[in-house]
């Protein structure tokens, strides 16, 4: 049976509860870093109020004995899908006809108006089979400014039965308006044993999910894709180039070329996270925990070459960067440009004054 994610027992809990005592709200914002499961988590929720025999929680969050909560009618059940009744099954084909999932049409590109519309006509008709009209909007900071316009309508006069899931890593880009009308349920980064554990059980290697969830800033799902995909590997040789670039033995512009053959945005970040452990080492944290423990005595070699200004401002460059490499039409000259700049840090690059645009 499907299962909320180890770290989201207790916001999952909370939720029940809601859906139990009749009291979950119109609009939900789930929000925080990527590789939390937040999508997982709202599909769930979305499963558990479709499903027409969800399997009943346990009572002890509530009060403490064993028996179940009692049930107010229709609109109080509250558990766990049990993917085998109609609505399960409808949901499996993806032809639930009170659940919408939407997101941009091709990867990068923004959720349009048209979209949104079609969504406000169909969430004011009444459900059809289950409790409620449920959308998920994915990632909901990719809706454009009149996408995001129109989906205002729907929030300030929601369908009575209608329910809507915005998904999003990035919920400082949502317009402000759709943000207040949220109501918000945050997934913050999982440095605890239970993220440690369910990863550990994936890997099989204890040792490499703590190192993994450590470079993933605390986000079990993103840990397991780069251990799984070669991310340590990859992440190993980028930063020979990086300690070769700052050398001055490698050079920027080439290096440009041949990082453009690996996900950008891995990369971009990967970089951010040596630039904020270089910042921590700098300020003094020489014992405190850094986001690349395996690489601590590397990063403090590197260390030497800069300050923490100097650190302060890349931090913020590779931010800049890695907003705008999402549909930036010429990914090169951005890490040129990147990379020149953090060349021209080092010793012996230094003198080579590079160029800056
Ligand atoms: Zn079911």
């Amino acid at each position: 049976m499907q299962q909320p994610y180890p770290w989201q027992q207790t916001a999952w809990q909370a939720q029940q509860q809601r859906i139990a005592a009749g009291r979950l709200p119109h609009a939900l914002l789930l929000c925080g870093p990527a590789g939390l499961g937040k999508l997982d988590f709202a599909h769930l929720l979305a499963r558990s109020l479709l499903c027409e025999q969800p399997v009943p929680l346990p009572a002890a969050s509530a009060h403490g004995g064993g028996d179940q909560e009692p049930l107010r009618g229709a609109t109080a059940i509250a558990g766990l899908p049990c993917g085998s009744c109609r609505g399960c099954q409808l949901l499996d084909a993806g032809t639930h006809p009170d659940f919408q999932a939407v997101q941009p049409e091709e990867e990068g590109k923004e959720i349009t108006i048209g979209q949104i519309r079609e969504l406000l006509t169909w969430q004011t008709l009444t459900p059809q089979y289950g409790r409620a009209r449920i959308v998920i909007i994915e990632p909901a900071d990719r809706m454009n400014a009149n996408a995001a316009n129109a989906l205002l309508k729907t929030l300030e006069e929601p369908g009575r039965d209608a329910l809507l899931l915005l998904v999003s890593a990035r919920p400082a880009a949502l317009l402000p308006t759709i943000r207040s009308r949220c109501q918000l349920l945050p997934f913050v980064a999982q440095w605890g044993t239970e993220a440690q554990a369910w990863l550990s059980e994936r890997l099989g290697d204890a040792a490499q999910a703590e190192l993994a969830l450590a470079i993933s800033g605390g986000t079990p799902l993103r840990a397991l894709t780069l251990v799984e995909t070669g991310g340590m590997e990859r992440r190993e040789r980028l930063f020979a180039d990086f300690a070769a670039m700052l050398d001055g033995s490698r050079d920027p512009v080439a290096l440009a070329a041949q990082w453009l053959e690996l996900p950008v945005q891995d990369t971009l970040a990967t970089l951010h996270g040596w630039c904020v452990d270089m910042a921590r080492l700098q300020a003094g944290a020489a014992d405190g925990r850094l986001d690349n423990p395996d690489l601590r005595q590397r990063l403090q070699a590197l260390c030497e070459r800069v300050d923490l200004a100097q650190l302060l401002h890349r931090q913020a460059q590779l931010q800049e960067a890695m907003r705008l490499a999402r549909g930036h039409p010429n990914v090169q000259l951005l890490l040129e440009e990147l990379l020149l700049g953090w060349s021209g840090m080092g010793g012996t690059a230094a003198r080579r004054a590079a160029p800056t645009r």
